[in-house]
């Protein structure tokens, strides 16, 4: 039996807005679709908890044994300055400004993203596709809006046109708004653009002769509206309706909006059955952002070269301090924080280097079983990491009394405890074990062993060898110091 068949998984839908059991279309599969990054500048670490989110469900998801295909997509064209709906792409101005090849930007901060995500342990997913390789999907999209009459082309653009899909759909319901409150709400005056109407968005732009990134269409020369590439790569590898789809807070409108109105014009049904939302990653109270300069690269956080934070933080102790926070709450990165959050780390990973030196007793004198279930009702709540983490310290206590023997477990429940503590520590959670501590715990063996390799060369005179291996160490503060009863070192 899989472990989900036991477990009741309940997600918050930003959609209904409720929390709703969660039931995938095919049973034992899970379609989930996330809006990757537009990759036009390295990923800051706001973008990266958005991505970290995710990695943490869909890792939860694979933990209670489902078969998931996660498809996260690289934006690669037609996402314009300040998510607008005219003005310059984001990577063709990089390109220009840089005097590049736009795909040489795409390329240089696509194997940034790669490279972040993967000192974060992020697994990668099941299919990573671009919208630059579907822009054939995406003519064929509009097509078929055309045809079903809710685009409209002019110019040799096409628009959607909002006020007639939400004569028979409704425009605005993940986020909440009434299209007559947008339009009295706007601006821009009808007749002030080739738009029917200010909230109309673009599905295809004919391509200004400046404009360098631009494909053939029915229309003109041009490229794809922003959200069209999310409805042809979700639609083409999960289906017309799939089971989740996620991005940041700041998507919901008008991206996602525009994502649901594309697919119910194209097939008259909702294309997502649960829609989740990650919270934004704040810095001095406000949004981590590009554009604003207010945010922190991840590697200025690895070498501590910054001037946000008082010292350098690994990886994970960054990851650790993100899963502290629920993914759908507000979460401020301070010093403070991140310091308790190394603290709290290092102690998690001792319990991990101590629950592997416990032995078993006759019998149990603790509850596991109760325990074990806790942490995945903690999970089974909207995936609430910071409860699991506190029944994960709850468990740190367990296993300190255990090794003072004032508690016991007998086999079959210390194996079982073992293998979820560190299943959710390191499969869930996607931590890894890189404390100071456990590396540092190694060093006496790695001297020894050069003491040993200096020895040997010492025997085969080789004295430049066993002179580099004694200088060397000593440059790193550790001096060896040969006697009688062989070498010794100090640490200075
Ligand atoms: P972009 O590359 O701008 O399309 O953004 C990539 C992802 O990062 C999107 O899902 C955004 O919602 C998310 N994002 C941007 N800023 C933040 C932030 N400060 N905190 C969390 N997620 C963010
Ligand atoms: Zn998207």
């Amino acid at each position: 039996m899989a472990l989900y068949e036991s477990q009741n998984l309940r997600l918050y839908n930003s959609l209904s807005k409720v929390k709703e059991e969660f039931k995938p279309i095919n049973p034992g599969h899970i379609g989930m679709y996330v809006c990757g990054p537009t990759v036009y500048s390295n990923v800051h670490l706001g973008n990266c908890r958005t991505f970290m989110s995710f990695d943490m469900i869909y890792r939860y998801l694979k933990f209670l044994g489902y078969k998931v295909r996660y498809v996260r997509n690289i934006t690669d064209a037609g996402h314009l300055e300040n998510d607008a709906e005219s003005g310059e792409d984001k990577i063709s101005k990089k390109a220009r400004l840089e005097q590049l090849e736009p795909m040489e930007v795409v390329q240089q901060y696509t194997v940034d993203f790669h490279k972040i995500l993967d000192q974060f342990n992020m697994i990668p997913p099941s299919i990573e596709p671009t919208a630059t390789g579907h822009i054939v999907e995406q003519i064929e999209i509009i097509k078929e809006i055309i045809e079903k009459g809710y685009a409209y082309e002019i110019n040799g653009s096409v628009y959607f046109d909002v006020a007639k899909f939400n004569q028979e759909h409704t425009y605005g319901k993940l986020s909440g708004r009434k299209l007559e409150d947008m339009i009295a709400n706007t601006r821009e005056l009808a007749g002030q653009s080739e738009k029917r109407n200010p909230q109309d968005f673009a599905l295809w732009k004919k391509a200004e002769p400046e404009h360098i990134m631009r494909w053939p269409s029915p229309w003109s020369e041009g490229f794809p509206g922003w959200h069209l590439e999310c409805t042809a790569m979700s639609t083409k590898y999960l289906g017309e309706t799939f089971d989740i789809h996620g991005g940041g807070m700041d998507l919901k409108f008008p991206h996602h909006e525009c994502e649901i109105a594309q697919a119910e014009a194209c097939n008259d049904s909702s294309p997502v059955n649960y829609w989740l939302h990650a919270n934004m990653l704040t810095l001095n109270g406000k949004k981590m952002a590009k554009s604003t300069g207010n945010n922190i690269l991840p590697g200025e956080i690895f070498t501590g070269d910054n001037d946000k934070l008082s010292k350098a933080f690994s990886p994970m102790v960054i990851r650790f301090f993100m899963m502290q926070a629920h993914y759908a709450s507000i979460l401020d990165i301070s010093d403070e924080a991140v310091l308790a959050s190394e603290k709290g780390y290092n102690k998690l990973m001792e319990a991990v280097s101590n629950i592997d030196k416990l032995s078993a007793e006759a019998q149990s004198s603790w509850e596991v079983n109760s325990w074990i279930q806790k942490c995945f009702d903690a999970m089974n709540d909207d995936f609430n990491t910071p409860i699991l983490i506190a029944n994960l310290f709850e468990a740190v206590k367990q296993i300190n009394l255990m090794k003072d023997g004032k508690e016991q477990l007998n086999s079959e429940d210390l194996e079982n405890f073992k293998n979820v503590f560190k299943g959710f520590i390191f499969e869930v959670l996607g931590l890894l074990n890189q404390s100071e501590e456990s590396s540092s715990s190694k060093l006496p063996d790695l001297v020894e062993l050069l003491i040993e390799l200096r020895n040997k060369a010492r025997v085969n005179k080789d004295f430049a060898t066993s002179d580099q291996i004694r200088d060397q160490l000593a440059e790193l503060g550790i001096v060896l110091k040969d006697g009688k009863e062989g070498t010794s070192y100090t640490i200075q």
